[in-house]
């Protein structure tokens, strides 16, 4: 099974991703936590991503794209993944298409995690005080939401072009929406 899960910063793409994965006996493929690891790392991709992330901004498509290409391709995919926080934009959604394309792999759902914003930001300002995240401060937040109505709300349509999108209600208790998304994707 291959699938990706997306939704404003802060609906909870993380948490139901790692719900997910075990239920399914998929991995789990972050481009976030990839990014913070090779800041950790101090890697040359780490170094020039800091930079974005630190400001709210997205990271470039190539830089992304190449990471995604990379993991692919790696023996734990065989089994199925679930990419959460990738594609964020038309130019990674496309690069995605073709990466899968290439290894033969079918994506069987867009999990299209929905909420209202002022909810958004309180659950980052609570998340704040448990990730320590850098980019979970709240002129940051506004200005990611700013970036993801712009760039990556438009892979909505993309993937309802492609008819396998599924729209789920992000608020309310995480194993209700766990729920939900598992009926909707089988
Ligand atoms: P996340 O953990 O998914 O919220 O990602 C944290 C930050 O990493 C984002 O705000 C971006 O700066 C960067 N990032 C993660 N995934 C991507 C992506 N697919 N394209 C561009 N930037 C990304």
């Amino acid at each position: 099974m291959h699938l990706l899960i997306m939704g404003p910063p802060g609906v909870g793409k993380g948490t139901q991703a790692k719900e997910l994965k075990n239920k399914l006996g998929i991995i789990h493929i972050s481009t976030g936590e990839i990014l913070r690891s090779e800041i950790k790392k101090n890697s040359d991709v780490g170094i020039i991503a800091k930079r974005y992330i630190d400001q709210g901004k997205l990271v470039s498509d190539d830089i992304l794209i190449d990471i995604i290409k990379k993991r692919l391709i790696k023996p734990d995919c065989y089994k199925g993944y679930l990419l959460d926080g990738f594609p964020r934009t038309i130019p990674q959604a496309t690069g995605l298409k073709k990466i899968m394309n290439a290894l033969n792999h079918d994506l069987d759902s867009a999990i299209n995690l929905i909420a209202n914003e002022d909810e958004l930001i309180n659950r980052i300002l609570e998340r704040k005080m448990k990730s320590g995240r850098s980019d979970d401060t709240l002129a940051i937040i506004k200005k990611r939401q700013k970036i993801y109505w712009k760039k990556t709300a438009p892979i909505i349509e993309f993937y309802m072009k492609m008819g396998i999108l599924k729209n789920v209600n992000g608020l309310g208790e995480i194993k209700n929406i766990t729920d939900k998304i598992l009926k909707i994707i089988n």
